[in-house]
Formats: C-alpha cells, structure tokens, sequence
C-alpha cells in the first residue's frame, strides 16, 4: 500500500507493514465501527521513554489517517506511585511529538464512580465476589501454570453479603488487605488471568487527585477495559505481554455490557503489538530510576537518557522519531531494533533541516604571516549545500584563526592531505594557505602553526581554480570565535544488550546493566565556533562541518551563551567496531 499523496512521505516509498491498518480498514469498510477512536494510556510515574514514541506514533498515527481520534488518557489508578510532575512532563512530551488530543484528556481517577457502580451491578449479577483471605492464602490457592488453582472459601458469598462486604470496604471500615473483590470467572482456568482475578483493593492511601475521596482502588486489568468501553475506543492497542488479558479484557466489557452499561455491539477491542527494544538502551523505568539513583546521569532529561524529554536535549527531533515508527512498521513479533536505525532517522531528518556551521573541535592557532594584524574580510559560506534558499552568512577572516588539531602534521605520514610544513591546502570558503611553519612548547606539542595565503586564490573568484589542492580545511577567525563548551555525546551503554548474558559466561556469573556503561558517553571540550553561534537560541540546531549535529541545549544555555550538545556524529561510528 502506498499513499504518495501523503505529506509525511512525499517520495511515495512503499510503507512498512502494519497490520493495524488492515485491521482498521476491514472495520471501517464493513462498518463495524463508524470511526476510529485510539488511546495512548500512560502511567503516571515516569517520564515516557523511546518505546512509548511507538505507542504514541502508532496510536495518534492512526487515529489521524483515518479522521478519528486519540485520546491520551492517564492511567492513575495506582494512588501511591503518582505525581503531578510526570503528569505534565508526559502531556509535554506527547505535544512535542507533534499529537494533539484535542479535548479529549482524560484520566482514570475521573471514572472511580462509575467503575464502582459497574463493580456493583458485576456483584449483583453474581459476576464478583469479596474475598477474605490472606494475600498467602489466596496465592496457595491460585494454583501454577501447571495446575488448576483453588476455589476459595468465600467464592460463594450471597449476593447480598458481597453487596454488603464491598459497601463497607468502600465507606472504610476494614484495614488495607482485609478483603479484595474479585471476579468470578474460572478457577481452573489454563489462562492464569481468568482465575478469579483481584479487581478492587483496599488502600488507604490519598490520590493526587481525588484525594481521601476513595479507599479502594481499581486494579489495571479492571479499570484499563473499562475505561477504554467508557470512552468509546474502537481499537485498544497495546504491547504483547497483554496478549494474554485479552481474554479477562473481553470478559469484563461483556459482563458490564451485559448489565447494561454498553451497547454489546460497540465495545472496545484489544490488539496487541511488538514492543520497541532498541540495543544499547534500557527501557525499563526501574532501571532508568536507578539509573538516576546511582548517579550514573544527571536526572530523567541527561541528554544520555532515552527519555523524550532527554530526547528533546539531545537535539533529537518529532519527526526523526515518527520515520522511525513509521520505518520499523508493526509486528506481533518481538524483535530488536538497532540504535544505529533511529540515530539514521534523527540524521536524514537533520540533514534536511539543520544550517551548516563551522566549529573547532580541538583549536590549534594558524597564523597568516602576510596579513596584518587588524586584518578582517567576510568570506561567504552557504547555510545548506542543498537549499540555497536558506541563504548565506558572513564569516570573519582574519591573522589569526584556528584549525583543527588533526588537521595539522608536522611530519606527515602517507596519505595525509591537510596542513604539513610546506604544502598547501584550500581554507574553506577563503584562501589557499600554505605552510611556512610551526612552534612547539617545551613538551614538543606544536602550539602554533604559520601560513601565507595567496591574495588570487580567494573562493568564488576566477583565480581560484588555478590552484589545485587535496585538503580543504574548515577554520574559525581565533579573533573573533565564540569560544565555549561542547558535549559530545554517545551511546550510553558500550554493549548492545545491557546486563545480558554472554556466551562463554560462566554460570554464576550475574551481570548489572550498569557492568556495560560506556565510559565515553560524555566528553566535553572547549571548542571555538563562528561568532554568528552565539546568537544561537535554545534548541537551534546545526550541522557543524565535518563533525555532526549539534543542538543548543534548552536547559543550560543562556542569551548570548548557548551550550551546544552533540545530537549524533555525521557517519555511524559504531557500525565498524561489530
Ligand atoms: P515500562 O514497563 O517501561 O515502565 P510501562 O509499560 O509500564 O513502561 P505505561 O505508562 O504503562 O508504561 O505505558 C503506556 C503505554 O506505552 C502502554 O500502552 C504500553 O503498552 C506502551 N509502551 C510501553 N513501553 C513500550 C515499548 N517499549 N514499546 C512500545 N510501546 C510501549
Ligand atoms: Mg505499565
């Protein structure tokens, strides 16, 4: 299937497979449902990951091909875990994606009341039960995959004492753990999640919004289906490891649809698909929150993360991640994605969108000998090879100027076509250069290195191309360069599967992800850049040439100081170290 009049993909490339789409297509064509209504279902207790951009892509994604909706809903059922930080950090994030859910925000705590009232009419039509045993008990008795579980003692509690018991729990009169209210469906179930599963718990707990107002509280597998049958989600998507609820989805909005609640025919379905794994990262939030515990990076947005609010730092864009989803397509297999394939994504995207610019990563000072000291000309440099309408800027050519370090060799070995004494070279955008010389400290470290330049040979003019040289040089004017500092940035973990086992590992070997950090993930220099980088405002982002993307940082740049970050270098660097 191809859509080449769809903006997002304008060369009209054949799409990635996704079976959702088809899914949705049947539906619609046969009028199952009349439009499409997705979620994206967060928790609030966490900052979202890179494997959350699938869900938010995909469910948003097609919400918005086929004219329906996403709602993005907060699934706060757990009153311990849940803040109003990563409430708002999460509705940021999905913005910055490029989502918009409208007015359709919503979260679970609104539906407390009803999925109360729900849990009633399931006790009254003899679908739900209080329990009262112990949690040591009731696990006994659940039974292993392997073995049928247990009826527990209280199963068959009239309808009225259930009522009764569940009021009570309700209005507070029992301490936390002295009953659950739970499903009656199959003891003997093969599938462990039909065994009577816990649906409401006593917690006396406050919940960041709604208070004292509640003391029990809805589990996920109870209050997911049911909101999703609350709002009208036609396709209810979600990762593979829910396969196996489905069963206890489709039981639940049918008993509540049975009662009353729901039309029948329109209930929600669930479809599952493969989680993103992506080598050289963790996605668990318990290792990201140790990984914070244990200092390793600076808090949830280290650029090193893979957060999308670290993401965001990073220089890493919205769209560089929606061709990432949309390249990967949607499988109901889990696989691994490699790193390099959305670093790809982030450079294509940069490449099309990122002014060049020219920085020194390691300044050595060149010195023109034929020039004087207040020396000072614009030389013009292009701000994208391949948009000339972004125009051009000036840049200070002055005496002095930096070069590269590794663009220097006092004794060249073969092949080095750059800066050695005597030869010459072309100074990007200026004059070819050649070299009459070089200083050294006492180490022997050459500090300086000198020039003439030929006044003929100037870019753009007619004499240019009478000089043929191999090396082409980019410089900065050490007169006038923005002299600040650089984070160059790199892959967090040095393996691609952080923690995992090895071959040739001996058996009581046990290995922490943190074993697999890369000691380089962060190196910062001090490097000097083109003066026009210092109006460079917070998330500005740049090709500097020969060197990669960088990003004004958003939280530690200030007016007229920008901080760059290095976003990813220009070639994949790591593909030659397998
Ligand atoms: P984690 O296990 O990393 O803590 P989570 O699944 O608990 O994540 P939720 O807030 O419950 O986080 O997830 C919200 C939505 O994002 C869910 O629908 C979930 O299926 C989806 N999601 C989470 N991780 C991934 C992933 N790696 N790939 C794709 N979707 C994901
Ligand atoms: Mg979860």
């Amino acid at each position: 299937m191809t859509h080449p009049n769809d903006p997002k993909n304008p060369a009209g490339k054949p799409e990635a497979s996704n079976f959702l789409r088809h899914i949705i297509e049947d539906d619609l064509a046969a009028g199952r449902v009349s439009s499409v209504v997705t979620r994206f279902p967060p928790e609030p207790n966490g900052y979202l990951h890179f494997g959350h951009a699938k869900s938010i892509c995909l469910n948003f994604g097609l919400a918005q091909r086929y004219q329906g909706r996403c709602h993005l809903r907060l699934d706060d059922t757990n009153p311990t875990k849940e803040e109003q930080e990563f409430v708002d950090a999460i509705e940021a994030s999905v913005r910055w994606l490029g989502f918009d859910w409208n007015t359709h925000h919503y979260f679970a705590s609104d539906y407390f009341d009803r999925l109360y009232q729900f849990a009633e009419a399931l006790i009254q039509a003899g679908h739900a039960y209080v329990d009262s045993q112990n949690a040591e008990d009731m696990r006994a008795r659940r039974g292993t995959l392997t073995q049928a579980g247990q009826n527990s003692p209280f199963r068959d509690r009239s309808i009225d004492e259930n009522l009764d018991l569940f009021r009570r729990m309700k209005a507070g009169e029992f301490p936390d753990g002295a009953h659950v209210l739970r499903a009656k469906i199959n003891m003997a179930s093969p599938n462990m999640n039909l065994r009577d599963p816990v649906l409401y718990r006593i917690r006396h707990a406050e919940h960041h919004r709604t208070g004292k107002s509640w003391c029990i509280y809805p589990l996920y597998d109870y209050a997911h289906p049911l909101s999703d049958a609350i709002e009208g989600i036609t396709h209810s998507i979600c990762t593979l490891e829910f396969e196996d609820h489905r069963p206890l989805y489709d039981w639940l909005v049918d008993k509540v649809a049975q009662a009353g609640f729901f039309k029948p025919e329109a209930v929600p379905h669930q479809y599952e698909f493969a989680r993103l794994n992506l080598t050289y990262l963790v996605l668990s939030k318990r290792k990201l929150v140790d990984l914070i515990d244990s200092q390793v990076v600076d808090g949830w947005d280290d650029p090193r993360m893979p957060t999308l609010v670290a993401a965001r730092r990073r220089g890493y864009t919205p769209e560089g991640f929606q061709r990432f989803v949309e390249q990967m397509g949607v499988s109901k297999s889990d696989g691994w994605i490699d790193y390099s394939v959305l670093e790809e994504c982030m450079r294509d995207h940069l490449n099309e969108i990122a002014p060049r610019r020219v920085a020194v990563l390691d300044p050595l000072e060149l010195v023109i000998e034929n020039l004087p000291d207040d020396y000072d000309e614009t030389c013009e440099a292009a701000n994208h090879p391949q948009r000339p309408e972004l125009g051009k800027r000036g840049m200070p050519f002055t005496k002095r100027l930096f070069i590269e370090r590794e663009d220097f060799m006092a004794e060249p070995t073969k092949g080095f076509f750059r800066m050695t004494p005597g030869g010459r070279v072309r100074l990007k955008y200026a004059y070819v250069a050649e070299c009459t010389g070089f200083e050294t400290d006492a180490n022997g470290q050459v500090v300086r290195v000198k020039a003439k330049i030929f006044e003929d040979s100037r870019s753009g003019t007619p004499g240019a191309d009478t000089y043929k040289v191999k090396g082409n040089l980019h410089w900065v004017s050490a007169q006038q360069a923005y002299m600040t500092q650089v984070r160059l940035y790199d892959r967090l973990f040095a393996h691609p599967t952080p923690g995992a086992r090895r071959e040739g590992d001996a058996p009581e070997l046990e290995r922490d992800f943190k074993d697999d950090l890369n000691p380089h993930s962060l190196t910062t220099v001090q490097v000097a850049m083109e003066p026009s980088l210092q109006q460079a405002r917070p998330e500005d982002r740049f090709q500097f040439e020969r060197h990669g993307y960088f990003v004004a940082d958003l939280k530690d740049s200030r007016p007229d100081v920008p901080v760059f970050n290095r976003t990813v270098t220009l070639k994949d660097s790591w593909a030659k170290q397998k």
